[in-house]
């Protein structure tokens, strides 16, 4: 029951068979990082950083501020560059009219759009990273060239800037189809995958996840049979960072299928590893 779940939080997530699961956390901000450990995640595994930068775009100094804080309270943290676009708006930010936005200009594509925004994003979080081990990631990427490109990228904002990344991993985001069937080709470069559920879903099947009336079914088997594809072929560590990481319904089968690490939402935290404990 509930209680159990509270009083076990800290307690790390061994299924009946003795596998152990780390549960991690998604989080947009200091506050809810802070949250999330008090309700006992063993890291961030995902930092949607779009949130800091919700009203206004914060000064380099705070964004700095604001890794820096939330990086201090875990071991281990995996920030997404800046996701908009889609379902993601920034007020002080214009995408070119698009028909259908959650096919246009979003997640890493950004880059093409506003190069200036996310060099200032990536400095800031080399630098609050100094000496810590970070993992970033990028949203929305469909080819390995992508990726490629924006580690470039990446690589070369820490030049400008004389920081070194020895400490840095890069990885991706699972959520566009076509990585499905590149998994192959990614293991050569990538350091992680991180799947969204809620995108990859989403693009599964043509249906709009904010969509009014449609409404996708958040358990298929196609989604099931996307996710074990990709862990079968991955040579790189994977976590599961969209909704159904944290879907009591779900876990079970995450697990049979071979998941080991999943992110959730901090207020599921101490469910998801009660959870875990009973599969
Ligand atoms: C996802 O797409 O599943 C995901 C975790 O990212 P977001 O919901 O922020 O798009
Ligand atoms: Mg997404």
């Amino acid at each position: 029951n509930e209680q159990t779940a509270q009083s076990r939080r800290f307690e790390s997530a061994v299924t009946t068979s003795g596998d152990t699961i780390k549960v991690l956390a998604n989080v947009t901000d200091v506050t809810s990082a802070q949250l999330a450990r008090e309700e006992g995640a063993e890291g961030i595994g995902l930092l949607r950083t779009e949130f800091l930068f919700k009203e206004e775009k914060p000064t380099f100094e705070a964004q700095v501020e604001a890794y820096r804080s939330i990086f201090s309270l875990f071991e281990e943290v995996t920030v997404r560059t800046l996701d908009i676009g889609g379902d993601k708006a920034l007020p002080y930010i214009t995408l070119p009219p698009e028909s259908n936005p959650f096919l246009g200009i979003r997640g890493v594509r950004l880059l093409k759009t506003h190069p200036e925004l996310l060099e200032e994003q990536m400095y800031a979080i080399f630098t609050a990273a100094k000496g810590k081990s970070v993992k970033i990631m990028f949203p929305m990427i469909s080819t390995v060239k992508e990726f490629e490109e924006a580690k470039a990228f990446a690589l070369d904002v820490a030049k400008k800037y004389h920081l070194n990344l020895d400490h840095i991993e890069f990885g991706i985001m699972v959520e566009v189809p076509s990585v499905l069937f590149l998994i192959t080709h990614f293991n050569d470069v990538v350091d992680f995958y991180s799947i969204g559920t809620n995108d990859l879903n989403q693009y599964l099947f043509a249906t709009e996840r904010t969509h009014a009336t449609l409404k996708l079914d958040p358990r298929s088997e196609a989604l099931f049979a996307a996710i074990k594809k990709i862990v079968d072929e991955a040579e790189k560590p994977i976590s599961i960072c969209g909704e159904l990481a944290g879907d009591t319904k779900a876990i079970g089968k995450l697990i049979e299928i071979g998941v080991r690490r999943l992110s959730v939402s901090a207020r599921n935290i101490a469910q998801t590893k009660e959870t875990i404990r009973n599969v």
